[in-house]
């Protein structure tokens, strides 16, 4: 009989994460991930960023087979868990299989929203979650397709930006004033918008999509204010809901995504969660970044350490139509007692101050130049001393960077 035996459910980068924690400080369990797709885990961000590279590449992978192996980690891939059984502690495999667990992870990540409106269903009309998606895409497109994106938020841009490169013609239409809007404020979408336009794009704001026309196939979009706009492809991207109907069903705690204490533990003691699929003080994450700490912390808690997560602060690297760019905290003006855009000379960065604390930034540098605004944010570095009012905007960087400890 097994005496600890971890499982874990999803083969995501929070389940890598998780599996690695628990090895580092269990050496002799055995831990195994299930996992529905017919791969390792992958980097899921390349798919929009890099859809048209081989994203069946050894390259794509989080960790080589050879990793595994050396940790004694076993992926068990094309495995669905179909059910679990907290009180017995096992789960159920698609085939019939049951397997015993004394922990269990539920990282099953999430799905993407789907459309709701008529056309949806038409051939052509299409979402990227997983490989297999994306390589039905790229099989559905012919040479010269126009390529309708719904939702400019990061990921629909980043999808849109790969289509712009592979040489198609898109329409990105957002239903918001403007493009990322979680992301951006005011102006600096109107820069992105209107590099985008730059590269040829039809950008079309503040009216989202009112059906897809076509009979078998796709043959436009007809907007809320009845433009219509011709295309024989839709790819949408309009947001997540998390994978939770295994919880559900075991009578596990959900609201929004499978809600998690600070330890990633559910509302049942042997079961935890992480990624896409948890929910934590409210909040579905649903960020890379927030899978990997998540994973990380659920597989410390797993193997016996109490380590409470912290949400770290919300960061977005950028980098689609030639415009890299990064956002990090508290971005919304509204929610800020001042924003400060730097406009004397490119690239052009805006800071958020809240309660005499930068709270934000908004830069058109490069991604490497994100780390000393991250560092500020997170230490919430005290802006007294330096007056908005007086000091240009490049003193007060360089005052910021100066106080902050990195
Ligand atoms: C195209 C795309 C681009 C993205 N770009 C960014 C970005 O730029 N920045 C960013 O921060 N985030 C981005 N994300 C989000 C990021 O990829 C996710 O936050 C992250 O992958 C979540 O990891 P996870 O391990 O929780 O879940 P996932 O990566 O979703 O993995 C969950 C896995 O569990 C499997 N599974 C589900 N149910 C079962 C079951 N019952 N049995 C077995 N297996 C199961 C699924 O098949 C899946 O393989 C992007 C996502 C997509 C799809």
């Amino acid at each position: 009989m097994i005496e600890k035996h971890y499982v874990l459910v999803g083969s995501g980068v929070a389940a890598v994460h998780a599996a690695k924690a628990i090895r580092d400080h269990d050496e002799q369990a055995v831990i195994s991930i299930f996992g529905a797709e017919d791969a390792l885990p992958y980097n899921r961000i390349k798919l929009s960023k890099g859809l048209f590279s081989d994203l069946h590449s050894e390259k794509v992978l989080i960790k080589q087979e050879k990793w595994y192996q050396k940790n004694k980690i076993e992926v068990h891939s094309s495995r669905t868990i179909t059910t679990i059984d907290p009180e017995g502690k096992t789960v159920a495999t698609a085939d019939g299989q049951i397997i015993a667990y004394h922990k269990l992870l539920l990282c099953t990540g999430a799905s993407n929203r789907k459309l709701s409106m008529d056309g949806a269903t038409l051939r052509n009309v299409a979402n990227i979650r997983d490989r297999n998606d994306a390589d039905r895409i790229k099989a559905s497109l012919l040479n010269g397709n126009r390529i309708c994106v719904i939702g400019g938020g990061v990921q629909g841009i980043e999808t849109a930006w790969s289509f712009v490169e592979a040489g198609y013609q898109v329409i990105i239409v957002e239903a918001a004033s403007r493009l990322m809007i979680r992301q951006l404020d005011q102006q600096a979408s109107t820069l992105l918008a209107e590099k985008i336009i730059g590269f040829g794009v039809n950008v079309q704001l503040g009216q989202g999509v009112k059906r897809i026309l076509g009979t078998d196939c796709v043959q436009g979009v007809e907007l809320e204010d009845g433009t219509f706009l011709p295309c024989e492809n839709v790819v949408y991207s309009i947001g997540i809901v998390p994978n939770t109907v295994l919880a559900h069903q075991a009578g596990i705690q959900v609201e929004m995504g499978i809600v998690v204490n600070e330890n990633m533990q559910t509302s049942h003691a042997d079961v935890y969660a992480a990624g896409d699929a948890s929910e934590f003080q409210g909040i579905v994450e649903g960020l890379w970044g927030g899978a990997i700490e998540q994973g990380r912390i659920a597989g410390l808690n797993m193997a016996g350490k109490s380590v409470p997560y912290q949400r770290a602060v919300p960061i977005t690297l950028f980098n689609a139509f030639e415009m890299p760019l990064f956002s990090i905290g508290l971005v919304d003006e509204r929610q800020c007692d001042i924003s400060l855009t730097r406009t004397d000379r490119e690239p052009n960065t805006s800071i958020f101050i809240k309660d005499g604390v930068i709270a934000g930034v908004i830069s058109f540098e490069g991604v490497a130049a994100s780390l000393p605004y991250k560092t500020a944010i997170e230490q919430k570095l005290k802006l007294d001393g330096i007056d908005p009012a007086h000091n240009s905007m490049e003193e007060m960087m360089t005052e910021m960077m100066k106080r902050s400890t990195i």
